[in-house]
């Protein structure tokens, strides 16, 4: 199997009925870098910032983390790099920083609700990835907006960090594309006006499942219990589809789903073009992908809704026994 998926890695992936799917990878480390080339990912759609700072009993410094985040640009040859900013609280806990007992640290004070107020450590953050893109494109997207304001005190923290840098005389980037990651149901019905302002969206499906289902992803009890290919998920995804298609927003997935070779074809099947994942998963995606026609999937996941199925997943497993 590791043969088949190396003599795909340079061919594009398009569907049997001739739809273009990006796969790019997820990392968090520079070791993570290497596999850019040997998974045949087109690109990093997501960069998890956290770990340099959990991997430290203390802040690291705005000089070490832009160094970090250049030799990943650089190791990325061009190819795109999404960069999340910090996402900590809930199950990432930095050691540093006082934790606070909140009972539902899922729901609670995480993500970019740290980063706006903390300011801090976002402003620096930014401040690193500007001087690591040395004038370089760069792309960056805020983890956890969950209402407008949120993105817009976001991207107001970059505008105000790229005009210092400029104060400064410091290259910035030609090009800054700002996204966010839809991980709560309330972003998908988010004024068009947002899906119309954000450079883009990734869909963080592990907390978009967890959030629309109320069952915890760390908890091994509820967490498998409801299916990402159960028809009320996989409609409420095509929702976003649509919404960001009827203002061509750019939308990919990055949760754990994208890399999982059935849920990646659903996935695609309700509209989504972009997918990111672990790089071991790329070759048994693409591999699957190529050989099943969109059209025909969506119609069988159509046809289980319509029968008043709770999953799709039995009519999508026959469907695709049925391709041998
Ligand atoms: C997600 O929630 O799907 C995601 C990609 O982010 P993380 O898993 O880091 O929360
Ligand atoms: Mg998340």
């Amino acid at each position: 199997a590791l043969e088949r998926y190396a003599s795909i890695r340079e061919t594009a992936c398009v569907t049997a009925c001739g739809s273009r799917i990006h796969l790019n990878m997820n990392a968090g480390l520079m070791a993570d870098l290497p596999s850019l080339e040997s998974s045949g990912a087109e690109g990093v759609g997501l960069f998890r910032t956290e770990l340099q700072f959990l991997v430290r009993n203390q802040m690291p410094k705005r000089t070490e983390l832009a160094a970090l985040y250049a030799r990943v640009l650089d190791a990325a040859h061009g190819k795109r790099v999404n960069f999340r900013t910090l996402d900590i609280g809930s199950d990432k806990v930095l050691p540093y920083m006082k934790p606070n007992d909140e009972p539902n640290p899922a729901l609670g004070w995480r993500a970019i609700r740290v980063g706006l107020d903390r300011p801090g450590v976002m402003r620096m953050q930014l401040q690193a990835l500007l001087r690591a893109a040395q004038g370089r494109p760069l792309t960056v997207m805020f983890p956890f907006i969950a209402q407008l304001d949120e993105f817009y005190a976001a991207r107001a923290e970059m505008d105000k960090t790229i005009a210092r840098e400029r104060r400064l005389g410091h290259p910035v980037p030609e090009k800054i594309e700002i996204g966010a990651m839809l991980e709560t149901p309330s972003l998908a019905y988010a004024p068009r006006r947002f899906f119309e302002e954000v450079d883009f969206l990734s869909i963080g499906g592990n907390d978009l499942k967890q959030f629309f289902y109320a069952a915890d992803r760390e908890n091994e009890r509820v967490r498998r219990r409801y299916d990402t290919l159960n028809c009320c998920f996989l409609t409420f995804v095509e929702e976003i589809v649509t919404r960001c298609a009827q203002t061509d927003t750019p939308l990919s997935f990055c949760g754990e789903d994208a890399g999982r070779p059935i849920e990646a074809l659903c996935l695609a099947a309700i509209g989504l073009r972009t997918l990111s994942m672990r790089p071991a998963s790329i070759g048994p995606v693409k591999h699957l992908m190529m050989r099943v026609d969109l059209a025909d999937l969506k119609a069988v996941i159509d046809a289980a809704r319509d029968e008043g199925a709770q999953s799709a997943r039995p009519a999508v497993i026959e469907y695709l026994r049925g391709l041998d």
